[in-house]
């Protein structure tokens, strides 16, 4: 069948949630895809920041069907080796002391609100406590997500929300010390915000918002679902400046495309929160979910991918930066590591696709803002390739 045979079905029988770019992906190859026509694309999306390790890594595909074989699936009320694994390696490179496993992203965030609440619970005995979040977040889609998620339009046809949260901005403590109130539990934030459009917190930000958490007992949430698992060129972005959270929520390229997410405590939390009964999950954690995340903690290690990303990420701005200078119609370039955006005075959408049609696999973030999300081991050749195929794609007449 023809790719747009196969689109055509695929709009039949699919729910149409997604304005998607009109092709069919059919396989993938170290940072390149390729569609059903045999087409061949650069990716700097990594199925939004997924696949750090790029596609059709051995050792890894290896580890997965070595456990297919093994065990795919038991059940939470017993151990399993994988889970075991995957969680103290979990520990290992977060410093956090107790981690639960979810299936994406959201749900992590689910747990994390839940542990924060019960925590406050259990402290004073009330149940109408508050959660700050910030403007322009994303923490996801299910209903506890979508209620801490700081962008009314996904929000409102949904109403009513879980209530009880406030929403203070990104990089203004003043801000969010206006929002506390003595029933405020958590504080949850982004250290980089992603689909708001690539904002990094300041770190003296970072450091004012926990330092307001210890003065008045709240705690802090970070989520690093996105910004995560090496793409700012530490293993978790707040490591950064040092500013540990109480609860973190991780997903994304946690598994490198195994779904599969884990929120994280602190041994403090863990201790006056969730207790047995309080959450569960089918799937989260089962063993084909923790061998991947097993591997893919291995395999950061053996084949350095934080190293790449402190290598080649200051020559991805730096070309990216290039590009703003060369260009009237990008206002500004930010981000960290390789989490950048180039934000552009118009909708992105149309420089997208030419540059689909041209080979390369953009995405945006927000209406105006190409986010650029490459797999972890890019080169900076394929930093060149990518940006000549962008170039080619911005109109002469948008030239400064
Ligand atoms: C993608 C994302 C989520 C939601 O994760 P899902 O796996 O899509 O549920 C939450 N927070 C951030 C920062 C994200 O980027």
């Amino acid at each position: 069948m023809s790719m747009q045979e196969y689109i055509e079905e695929a709009e039949q029988a699919l729910l149409h949630t997604y304005n998607r770019y009109q092709i069919v992906l059919d396989k993938g190859r170290d940072v390149y895809l390729y569609d059903t026509d045999g087409i061949k694309y650069l990716d700097f999306v990594s199925g939004i920041g997924v696949f750090a390790l790029g596609y059709g890594n051995k050792a890894y595909n290896d580890a997965l069907k070595a456990q297919i074989d093994k065990l795919i699936h038991t059940s939470n009320y017993y151990y399993n080796l994988p889970a075991i694994q995957a969680a103290k390696k979990l520990k290992d490179v977060s410093g956090m002391d107790r981690v639960f496993f979810t299936n994406s992203g959201a749900e992590a965030i689910e747990g994390a609100i839940k542990a924060a609440r019960k925590y406050a619970y259990l402290k004073d005995g009330t149940t109408d406590h508050e959660i700050i979040a910030m403007n322009h977040s994303f923490h996801g889609r299910t209903f506890g997500a979508l209620s801490v998620t700081g962008n009314p339009k996904y929000r409102e046809p949904f109403e009513p929300m879980i209530g009880n949260v406030r929403f203070a901005d990104l990089n203004d403590l003043e801000s969010v010390r206006s929002q506390i109130t003595d029933k405020t539990c958590a504080i949850l934030l982004e250290p980089v915000q992603g689909e708001g459009g690539i904002v990094p917190a300041r770190p003296e930000f970072l450091k004012g918002v926990k330092a307001l958490c210890q003065e008045k007992g709240i705690l802090l949430i970070l989520d690093e679902i996105q910004c995560g698992m090496g793409r700012t060129g530490y293993m978790f972005a707040w490591q950064r400046c040092g500013v540990k959270p109480d609860i973190m929520t991780t997903a994304k390229a946690l598994g490198c495309g195994v779904p599969v997410g884990a929120f994280l405590m602190t041994e403090e939390v863990a201790r006056n929160s969730l207790e047995a009964g309080d959450h569960g999950t089918t799937y989260g954690g089962n063993p084909l979910a923790c061998a991947a995340i097993e591997k893919v903690l291995d395999l950061f290690e053996e084949n350095h991918i934080i190293e790449n990303v402190r290598e080649v990420a200051p020559y991805l701005e730096q070309r990216l930066d290039q590009l703003k200078d060369r260009y009237g119609c990008i206002l500004e370039r930010r981000g960290t590591g390789l989490m950048q955006g180039l934000v552009f005075d118009g909708p992105v959408r149309e420089v997208i696709e030419r540059a689909l049609e041209n080979g390369l696999i953009l995405i945006n973030a927000g209406p105006n803002i190409i986010r650029f999300l490459p797999p972890l081991i890019i080169s900076k050749a394929n930093i060149d390739e990518m940006i000549e195929i962008l170039e080619s794609c911005i109109e002469p007449s948008e030239t400064e």
